[in-house]
């Protein structure tokens, strides 16, 4: 058979790779988090001392980057687990800045491109269906509102042990979505042949079914 690509995008916190793990699950496929590389190679920039405003020389990183994510969703930069280090603050603040620069956009969406080439795919990001993977069988544009998506952050964050508030949150997603929507090269946006999904009023298994639906309808099982 074919390889299948999902692709599923949305703005921060809109429960996406929840949502993704799961349907992943379902359908025996991999699941791809493209905003664990993007944090992964902020974590690096951070690591070297490099400001992340600095584009310049975050891009002079690229030749020592070597991000993999393994199936039981664990991130590796150069074989050190930063699973946990890429969703603090620090990382959290700083990505989207990273994730504006051109060449590491191209650098992380070949490595992306090729992965999905392999396998079948659930890749969830922001670009996904619009530039990543324009021929994906199925689209998914996933949102929530920025009150709903900033408890669940919170709640997810106190679980982990990382310390924010609800205010920061707030904030951080506001502005993570301004940058993300507004760069020049493949920004945040619902490609016109995406299905949107809106989570608010949902639990995380409504979504999933009705997500699974949408995949079975287009690939015609019944
Ligand atoms: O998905 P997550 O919130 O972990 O993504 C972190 C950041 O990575 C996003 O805010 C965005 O700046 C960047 N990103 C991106 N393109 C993707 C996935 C993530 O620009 N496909």
């Amino acid at each position: 058979m074919r390889n299948i690509a999902i692709a599923i995008d949305g703005p921060a916190a809109a429960g996406k790779s929840t949502i993704a793990k799961k349907v992943a699950k379902h359908f025996n496929f991999v699941y791809i988090d493209t905003g664990a590389m993007y944090r992964a190679f902020t974590w690096y920039v951070i690591k070297k001392g490099v400001d992340p405003k600095n584009e310049k020389a975050a891009n002079a990183l690229i030749p020592e980057v070597k991000i993999k994510l393994t199936n039981d969703h664990k991130v590796f930069v150069n074989d050190i687990d930063v699973s946990k280090e890429i969703r603090e603050p620090e990382v959290s603040g700083n990505v989207s800045f990273i994730a504006s620069y051109p060449k590491i956009r191209i650098f992380l969406t070949e490595q992306q491109r090729e992965l999905a080439n392999e396998t079948s795919v659930v890749m969830d990001g922001r670009d996904i269906g619009t530039f990543v993977l324009p021929n994906a069988d199925v689209k998914i544009f996933q949102t929530a509102s920025v009150a709903i998506r900033a408890k669940r952050r919170y709640l997810e964050n106190e679980a982990k042990g990382i310390k924010t508030t609800l205010a920061e949150i707030e904030k951080e997603l506001a502005m993570r979505d301004h940058i993300d929507s507004t760069r020049a090269m493949a920004p945040l946006r619902q490609a016109e042949d995406a299905i949107a999904v809106d989570t608010d009023y949902l639990t995380i298994d409504q979504v999933v079914e009705v997500i699974v639906n949408i995949v079975n309808n287009k690939l015609g099982v019944k």
